[in-house]
């Protein structure tokens, strides 16, 4: 066994290994130690291996399900060898001591799932391929679940802003790639070969060309051969639902880099996970893949007007009638999730209770589509997605016909197909059913021929079925002539057959196997007929989302009041009264309320550079304007009194090193390496916030650099950006960049309190309340108070020498002017210790005395 064993492991290739022993999938050595770490089961062992006992775990087949979930979600890949043949097969082919041949016969890996079970409803599970060719990138991914397949080639550093994105939960790469990003799984490289590609997603989708999907670049098609090979290699050769690839144009979305998306919070909070983040705030979705769809459109907003206007058109059609708007949501909310349980019918693991939700997701997107053809005014936008609504009555009669309302999701008891699909089911259905009544029958002819009221006709699975009567009674039919044959005496019973119970229950047992088998046949015949028209589904799925999504929209906008944004193609952006969606949840339980503040920016006042105290509102106000662009191009609503965006190609979003301390990343250098992106990518069409930048290092250095940055972005992207900066310093900046403006977070002190308004004002902020926000947090009065007193002394060493007045070259800063003060300190400690006293002359000490004054009084202020 331990051979058969280890060549199973050795083809596993890395993966723990699930290896079918009766009704148990055992784990042995290292898979077994990290598998019973992972699922907290007991490890035990097993026979012994080169003289050391086997170290085994394992969990039971009817629960396997929850227990792989548990080690996908740890990171693990794992293999499933099950017996493929039953023991009396081995036993014919190999004598009595045959083992079960055994084999692989799927992997199961977070980015091939299709089970319901192992699936989060709203969210979409990518596996994604990446591979170089000739120095560009393909990045291929697809949601395995419902076969929504996407090709896209990049330059190779935005491969990291292409899978931030997508977000996959695995990425395959070819084998030796030095370049690969880390974390990902190796494959061959020859399955990463652009000629292996197209054949592969030719062969798959039955066709000569590819040219009717559109134009597919040799690095696409090469992950997407990587993709696919893996697919293959996962499913050992069955491939799951792959639907038509998509080339995605990378001008076609706005662009956004991992830094931007996680500061921003797009998708997942920087807890991690989706609470806290813009999706959470937004999704009013009635449906799993409205919910999926919404990710993604936050994710990859759109640059085209007339796109994102379509998307609009919906929504506000949707937005001004509550009632039809009611209607839909309610009728979308009993939708099954049709993209998923197509998904898994295709990739042979599907039940009849998914094809019942194919049948029950048709029909009502049948009524949802006269629904709204019934409505007036409907927009162009809907007017394209109607016909993908309907167009599967022949499959829908055919599945209404065909199954009982509720199907079970497990075929082996039967019981599926309805009544009245099939006479010759009906029949063996009929025959069963008859020799069942005759069966109970016969119970109450027995217990009056022979006068034991007690006696009772029994099934189980070992001896089928068989009469049982009690101990003290069971001499009656123990007689030669009674017409019972003894089976079984137990403690208390004893148990008898019959001729006539033998002959019934071999008719139940033969109308019972054929039954199974004519469902059987009646099932895969439907699974034929669904898969064969899976691209309409799709269709109709894809359309049920898209029209989700938009009632999502529509919805949240009206319980929050929302704005249709205009889309304009010049890079102006102007919000009147913006909120920002995820603090003003979050502020709602507190009974506080949200401060509306507008924004204005224009090619002439294109930088606006936002002082005010710490906690003052800087950073809640840049970001809800990234937010608000975000929705704006994912063709949503947004949280403004009224809006205009002007369509922008690229966002940054930059938060200063030390407000990320938090999340454990290296400061500075990460800081300085993502504000370098922002000045070599952002164009005059790019819209940048800048929260802090230049905080992460000494006040010089960083007051050096964030106004080279500032003026950078100015003179140089040109771009809108949103600047907010604690160094009021840079106010001067005004002097000499003519689109720059200055605005602060407006505070007011009130009987020694601080008041933050987190309002918006035009002009610099007038002091540094630093002070105040300390007091505000906590800090003890006695270090407020000396604060106050070095604050007095740095301020008035400003004044004298000139200060801010004299220009930025001899600004003295705080940590600065400490510096100086502390080195001087330094100098008279090292002169005091290097005195000897017990060697001076009194008069020499005398001299020493006056000439350490002296030094002193020099380096006064
Ligand atoms: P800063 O960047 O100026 O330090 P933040 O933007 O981080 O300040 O805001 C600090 C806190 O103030 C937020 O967590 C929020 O609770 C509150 N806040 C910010 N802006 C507003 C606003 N416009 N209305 C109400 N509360 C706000």
């Amino acid at each position: 066994m331990m051979a058969q064993y280890l060549a199973l492991k050795a083809q596993a290739g890395g993966c723990l290994l699930f290896y079918r022993m009766g009704d148990f999938f055992e784990l042995f050595f290292d898979d077994a130690r990290v598998a019973a770490q992972v699922l907290d089961i007991a490890l035990t062992s097993r026979g012994e291996h080169d003289g050391t006992p086997i170290p085994m775990c394992g969990v039971p087949v009817h629960s396997a399900e929850s227990y792989l979930a548990r080690l996908i979600r740890a990171g693990q890949r794992v293999a499933i060898a099950e017996q493929v043949e039953t023991p009396q097969e081995a036993r014919k082919r190999g004598g009595s001591k045959a083992l079960v041949a055994r084999d692989i016969v799927r992997f199961v890996t977070a980015g091939t799932l299709t089970e319901e079970a192992l699936l989060e409803p709203r969210r979409a599970n990518l596996l994604a391929a990446v591979c170089e060719v000739r120095g560009r990138c393909g990045v291929a991914s697809i949601d395995v679940s419902t076969g929504a397949m996407v090709l896209e080639e990049c330059a190779p550093p935005d491969v990291a802003a292409a899978l931030a994105r997508l977000a996959p939960t695995e990425v395959v790469v070819p084998e030796e790639w030095p370049d690969a990003p880390p974390g990902c799984f190796p494959r061959p490289r020859v399955d990463f070969a652009s000629d292996g590609g197209d054949d592969r997603l030719r062969k798959a989708h039955g066709v000569a060309t590819l040219d009717g999907f559109g134009t597919f670049t040799r690095p696409m098609l090469a992950a997407a051969g990587g993709l696919v090979a893996y697919l293959e290699h996962a499913g050992r050769g069955t491939l799951p639902l792959l639907l038509p690839p998509v080339a995605r144009d990378s001008g076609g979305s706005l662009a956004m880099d991992a830094a931007t998306r996680a500061s921003l919070e797009i998708t997942e909070s920087a807890h991690g996970g989706r609470a806290g983040s813009l999706l959470a705030a937004v999704d009013r979705c009635s449906t799993g893949a409205g919910a999926r769809l919404l990710a993604d459109d936050l994710a990859a907003p759109l640059t085209d007007k007339a796109a994102i206007e379509a998307r609009q058109s919906l929504v506000g059609w949707l937005h001004d009638d509550a009632l039809l708007r009611s209607d839909l949501r309610t009728a979308l909310r009993a939708l099954p999730d049709i993209a998923r349980a197509l998904g898994r019918l295709v990739a042979g693991r599907g039940s009849p209770r998914d094809l019942g939700q194919l049948r029950d997701g048709l029909t009502d997107a049948r009524r949802i589509r006269d629904h709204l053809a019934r409505q007036d005014d409907r927009p162009e936008a809907l007017q394209a997605l109607l016909p993908d609504l309907g167009g599967h009555g022949a499959l829908t009669d055919l599945l209404s016909r065909a199954l009982v309302p509720a199907p079970p999701t497990e075929r082996g008891q039967g019981g599926y197909i309805a009544e009245g699909y099939d006479a010759g089911l009906d029949d063996l259905r009929r025959t069963s059913g008859s020799a069942r009544r005759a069966i109970a029958a016969l119970e109450a002819k027995y217990r009056a021929d022979t006068g034991v009221a007690a006696l009772k006709i029994r099934h189980n699975g070992v001896l089928g079925y068989f009469i049982e009567v009690p101990a003290r009674h069971a001499d009656a039919l123990m007689a030669p002539d009674s017409g019972f044959t003894h089976r079984q005496t137990m403690a208390g019973a004893v148990r008898f057959n019959s001729l006539v119970l033998h002959e019934e229950a071999s008719r139940i047992a033969e109308a019972g196997g054929h039954a199974l088998a004519a469902e059987e046949a009646h099932f895969e015949e439907l699974v034929a007929e669904a898969c064969a028209a899976r691209e309409a589904i799709a269709r109709t799925a894809a359309a049920l989302a898209r029209i989700d999504v938009a009632a999502s929209h529509a919805e949240r906008a009206a319980e929050g009041r929302w704005a249709r944004p205009a889309i304009l193609e010049q890079p102006s952006l102007r919000i009147e009264a913006g909120r920002h969606p995820v603090v003003e949840e979050a502020l709602a339980p507190r009974g506080e309320r949200f401060v509306a503040n507008d924004c204005a920016l224009d090619p002439d006042d294109r930088l606006w550079l936002i002082g005010g105290p710490n906690m003052g509102g800087k950073s809640t106000f840049l970001r809800q304007n990234a937010l608000i662009v975000i929705l704006a191009q994912a063709g949503a609503f947004v949280p403004a009194a009224r809006a205009e965006v002007g369509l922008c190609d690229r966002l940054f979003s930059r938060v200063g090193a030390s407000d990320n301390l938090a999340r454990g990343q290296s400061t500075f250098m990460v800081e300085m390496v993502e504000t370098a992106a922002i000045l070599s990518q952002a164009t005059p069409r790019s819209f940048v916030i800048l929260d802090e930048v230049g905080r992460g290092t000494s006040t010089y250095d960083g007051l050096a650099l964030a106004w080279a940055v500032a003026e950078a972005v100015h003179e140089t992207n040109r771009c809108r950006c949103l600047f907010a900066t604690h160094y009021h310093e840079l106010a001067r900046l005004a002097e000499t960049c003519d689109a720059l403006s200055l605005h602060h977070v407006r505070a007011r002190e009130w009987k020694g309190d601080l008041v933050l308004l987190h309002e918006l004002a035009q002009g610099p902020a007038d002091r540094s309340y630093g002070l105040s926000v300390a007091r505000l947090a906590g800090v003890p009065q006695p270090v407020i108070a000396r604060a106050r007193a070095v604050l007095a002394k740095l301020e008035k060493g400003r004044a004298e020498t000139g200060g801010l007045a004299a220009g930025l070259g001899d600004l003295p800063l705080f940590a600065a002017a400490a510096q100086v003060e502390e080195e001087q300190c330094d100098a008279l400690r090292d002169r005091l210790r290097a005195i000897d006293i017990d060697a001076l002359s009194p008069r020499e000490a005398l001299d020493t005395l006056y000439e350490l004054r002296r030094e002193v009084a020099a380096s006064d202020p």
